[in-house]
């Protein structure tokens, strides 16, 4: 018997060597800048997606993925894997006839970021126990990301990570999922901004007195976070349609890496009639797709959907090079991608904070659609989206991204209702908390890694 052939992955700046799913996962970004793309999508038939209505989800995880870690991890462990992930309710809210809200909160840290970081996790630390090695993950973060990756970390055998936090721009409770853990979780609070934080992680990257210390980033941009976040499209196809029939998808974007996931999804086979990808303030993308010409937003602009503050979207350089473009990450467009393409798959529109707030309202006054901001995004766009092209009688979904007790006051405000809060985040008021605490001074962050860490 012959191996299987592994599935390449290259960059989308074109100027760094092929590589298989290990390497791309533990390097993160290509070694000339650029994110990694699947060299080619694997295609399902219409049979194999017909066979997903009678799966339940970490099945249907374990199917989509094999895909692309066939010869790379075997397939009995894959599926432990997605079982132990996805332990956890994906909810298909009914608002009205075949229009749906996925709730995608119910993870550890009530963020869609669950699925991906806990399945980036578990393969990484599979990678890293097979080759006796060890990993340091260190992590900038403004709240939700550094709570879903250390939490999806946590206990993995082989990794440490270490999260760096800007002292006064953290919720108590986005603290806490973050402080709370121990084990092989450090948090350092750092008097600084968020942008302190994030130079000071990346300098600790390319510094050469920490070559000794194996460090990576999982952020993002890392092929393994996107892999996972095709799965709840295709769970969501198979529950909402009939046959063959395409489906509308909405995904509130900032980054674009959960849009991504559904592109992931439809390159594999799965039938989308379109996809809306609503943003807030942030407007560079739809902006791009109306005008043929891009131009990032720098400082990006502080809207409620914070998740959603970017004003150049890292994920873009992947959905260009799709459609036959190239654009750098520093934003410059090499080459423009067919936007002609682009505009008959997606639509995208940006949604004001007033819009945003009005959105909670109405959607809870008429359907009692309780959104948080991100979701509220999504609602909005697909609202406008719908009034340039009726819907009739096809399926929907729209894709919330947090759970609303993340938002409680913004909620509370404008419903005068209090949101109930998930398990996950209500255990985390008894639990004792401990991090360090630094300057924004790099060379004192050096000398703490080198400290714990060598
Ligand atoms: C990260 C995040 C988003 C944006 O997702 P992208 O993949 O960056 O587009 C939206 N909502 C919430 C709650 C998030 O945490």
């Amino acid at each position: 018997m012959t191996a299987p052939a592994l599935l390449k992955f290259t960059s989308t700046n074109g100027q760094s060597p092929a590589v298989d799913l290990k390497d791309a996962l533990l390097r993160g970004q290509a070694p000339d800048q650029g994110l990694y793309m699947p060299e080619s999508f694997p295609r399902l038939t219409p049979a194999r997606f017909e066979a997903f209505r009678e799966m339940e989800y970490p099945r249907i995880a374990f199917e989509v993925l094999r895909e692309y870690t066939r010869g790379i991890v075997e397939e009995d462990l894959l599926l432990e894997l997605c079982e132990d992930a996805y332990n956890y309710a994906v909810p298909l809210e009914n608002v009205y006839d075949r229009v749906h809200v996925m709730r995608l909160d119910r993870g550890p840290t009530a963020s869609f970021k669950d699925f991906a970081a806990r399945m980036m996790a578990r393969l990484i630390g599979h990678f890293l126990r097979r080759d006796g090695r060890e990993l340091t993950i260190l992590t900038a973060t403004s709240g939700d990301t550094g709570s879903a990756v250390a939490s999806a970390f946590h206990g993995i055998e082989g990794i440490r990570v270490c999260v760096l936090f800007p002292t006064g721009e953290v919720s108590a409770r986005q603290r806490k999922q973050m402080t709370t853990l121990g084990g092989n979780v450090r948090t350092i609070a750092i008097d600084g901004k968020f942008d302190d934080c994030q130079a000071m992680v990346k300098r600790a990257f390319a510094d050469p007195e920490l070559g000794s210390i194996p460090l990576s980033s999982a952020n993002s941009i890392n092929i393994g976070r996107l892999l996972p976040q095709s799965v709840y499209y295709v769970y969501a196809w198979s529950r909402l349609t009939k046959g063959n029939e395409p489906i509308v998808i909405v995904t509130p974007s900032g980054n674009f890496g959960n849009m991504m996931g559904a592109i992931f999804a439809r390159e594999m086979g799965m039938p989308v009639k379109r996809l809306v990808v609503p943003v807030n303030e942030n407007d560079e993308f739809p902006k791009f797709l109306a005008t043929n010409t891009y131009a990032k937003i720098a400082p990006s602009l502080a809207c409620v959907s914070n998740a959603m503050n970017v004003g150049h979207p890292s994920n873009l350089a992947r959905l260009v090079s799709l459609y036959g473009g190239h654009i750098d990450e520093t934003g410059k467009v090499h080459k423009l991608p067919d936007l002609a393409a682009m505009r008959r798959d997606l639509f995208s529109t940006s949604v004001t904070d007033d819009a945003t707030r009005a959105t909670i309202k109405e959607a809870w006054e008429q359907h009692r659609l309780l959104l948080e901001p991100h979701g509220a995004v999504g609602w909005r766009g697909f609202l406008d989206y719908i009034a340039t092209e009726p819907l009739g009688n096809s399926p929907a979904v729209v894709i919330e991204t947090a759970h609303p007790a993340k938002f409680p006051e913004e909620i509370e405000r404008l419903l005068q209702i209090e949101p109930d809060t998930p398990p996950a985040l209500a255990r985390l008021d008894d639990l004792d908390e401990s991090y360090d605490r630094l300057a924004a001074d790099y060379d004192a962050f050096r000398d703490y890694l080198r400290a714990r860490y060598t």
